[in-house]
């Protein structure tokens, strides 16, 4: 598997602007998928459990220290501590309130900033969390003010099922918006990153300016469930 997998990340890599950094998600696969990635030059690694993400950690990061830890998924606040331990990307900040546990706990450990996404909600959707743009706007001075965290971006997921032209209009909007908010000056908010981009819509995110992507299928094939 591992060989087959890392082949396959390979060619893929190949088919990617080398601007846009590739996240490789690899929930619900075994560590072999991570090791796969690193075969491939591919040392981000995209987990949405932090249970899962930490036994994964515990078997690999001895002999694989030189990965970069990328949460995707729902964050909840009792878990922060645990997720700081491994993480150094969080994608899924969804609100104020975890932004600002992140920072607290992030300053008690004293250990370097976790560069942060901010999860937004371009299209109202029930089964997803996040900012929607104008809740987002009104909130970016409070956020701005977090000295222990690097806002550095936005994280887009689609509703499932979008046609095309509809996802791309999402995206659209949250380079927009990404724009709208680089056209301030902050104190600390730097807002260069756009995590947008999965198996199904990646070309389309990178059209429209992802700077982030994060394919899991299409590397790794299908999830059991
Ligand atoms: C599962 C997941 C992905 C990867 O999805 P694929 O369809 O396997 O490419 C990317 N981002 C998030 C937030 C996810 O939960």
């Amino acid at each position: 598997m591992l060989e087959h997998w890392s082949q396959q990340i390979a060619s893929f890599r190949q088919t990617i602007p080398e601007h846009v950094r590739i996240i490789a998600v690899t929930k619900k696969k075994s560590v072999t998928a991570i090791e796969a990635a690193a075969a491939a030059g591919v040392y981000d690694i995209g987990e949405s459990q932090v249970q899962e993400a930490m036994q994964k950690h515990r078997q690999i990061s001895d002999h694989l220290p030189n990965l970069n830890w990328h949460l995707i998924g729902r964050l909840q606040s009792n878990k922060v501590r645990k997720a700081l331990a491994i993480f150094d990307w969080i994608h899924s900040v969804d609100s104020l309130k975890l932004a600002q546990t992140i920072d607290r706990i992030s300053q008690e450990l004293d250990r370097a900033p976790p560069q942060l996404c901010l999860q937004v909600k371009l299209e109202a959707d029930p089964q997803k969390t996040g900012w929607a743009s104008e809740a987002l706007i009104e909130q970016l001075p409070l956020l701005d003010r977090l000295e222990h965290v690097e806002i550095r971006g936005l994280m887009v997921i689609p509703p499932f099922g979008l046609d095309n032209a509809k996802t791309q209009a999402i995206f659209q909007a949250a380079k927009s918006l990404q724009t709208t908010i680089q056209s301030q000056a902050w104190q600390h908010l730097r807002m260069d990153q756009l995590s947008m981009g999965m198996s199904n819509d990646y070309q389309a995110a990178i059209a429209q300016g992802a700077t982030m992507i994060r394919p899991g299928r299409v590397l790794f094939g299908d999830r059991d469930h």
